[in-house]
């Protein structure tokens, strides 16, 4: 998989599934903007890239801030000529159950983790379209396909950002813009590690591969997805958790 024509953004890249994305896209000869709300390690994963003879600039930007959003888009046109790939990865998690869910939880996982994709995709994708290819990958969830008890607010996010995927899908198709999900299960991330042993436990009862997916794993399948290789895939959802989900 080629992607040295191609420049890509990865939200949330400083650490975790998104760091290991953009190296991995950074590998395979993409210009990389590690974009996180976190500017140290933002400018860390770029020089890590660039240490690697990789293209890479940091951008810190938070994907719920409209404004920081465009300037990010502008600033990646400007700097590197063009926008092809965009990663929607930022993500948090404020686990709870219902019950005690308070409307604040709610509203900043939605604001992340969907409204970020929403704000994220429409800044790009005019570009894309313009130029008549276009790459979008958003990171879901299983459990937005399954939901989890104490992540209410976390489900209805993926879920809703796998409608938003089918849909931007839908409207691009014709311009040479795939939209496709990822929907992770359980992958080693300090997102995971916070969990308890007996969560850690019951998670890995119900993947048949039985053991945790590691970042990589995550970062092959966005690579495959960004490449021309994928060009007739659209609208999917893909999942990468062990067999975790079969559908
Ligand atoms: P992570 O280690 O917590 O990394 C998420 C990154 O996003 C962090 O660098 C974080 O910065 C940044 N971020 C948070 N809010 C942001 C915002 N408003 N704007 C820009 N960046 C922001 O999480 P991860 O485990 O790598 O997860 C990455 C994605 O995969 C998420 O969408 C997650 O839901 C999804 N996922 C993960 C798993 C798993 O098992 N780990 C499973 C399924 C799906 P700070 O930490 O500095 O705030």
């Amino acid at each position: 998989m080629d992607l040295s024509a191609r420049v890509a953004i990865v939200t949330g890249s400083g650490q975790g599934i998104g760091r290991e994305i953009a190296l991995t896209l950074a590998e395979h000869g993409a210009g990389v903007v590690i974009s996180d709300i976190n500017a140290t390690t933002a400018n860390e994963v770029a020089a890590e890239i660039v240490a690697r003879n990789g293209k890479s600039m940091a951008i810190t930007a938070d994907v719920t801030v409209q404004e920081e959003v465009a300037s990010l888009v502008d600033q990646t046109v400007s700097s590197l000529g063009q926008i092809d790939i965009l990663v929607n990865n930022a993500g948090i998690a404020r686990d709870t159950l219902l019950v005690r869910m308070s409307s604040t939880d709610w509203d900043q996982v939605l604001a992340t983790n969907l409204k970020g994709a929403f704000l994220c995709t429409q800044a790009v994708v005019r570009h894309m379209i313009r130029q008549r290819w276009g790459r979008i990958i958003n990171i879901a969830s299983v459990v937005g396909l399954i939901g989890n008890s104490g992540q209410a607010n976390y489900a209805a996010a993926k879920a809703g950002l796998i409608g938003l995927t089918k849909t931007t899908a839908r409207e691009v198709a014709a311009r040479g813009v795939t939209a496709n999900a990822i929907a992770p299960g359980f992958i080693d991330t300090e997102m995971t590690r916070k969990l308890s042993d007996n969560a850690k436990q019951e998670f890995l009862r119900q993947v048949p591969l039985g053991y945790v997916g590691l970042p990589k794993d995550v970062a092959d399948a966005v690579a495959f997805l960004a490449s021309e290789e994928a060009r007739y895939i659209t609208g999917h959802v893909l999942n990468v958790d062990g067999g975790m989900v079969m559908t």
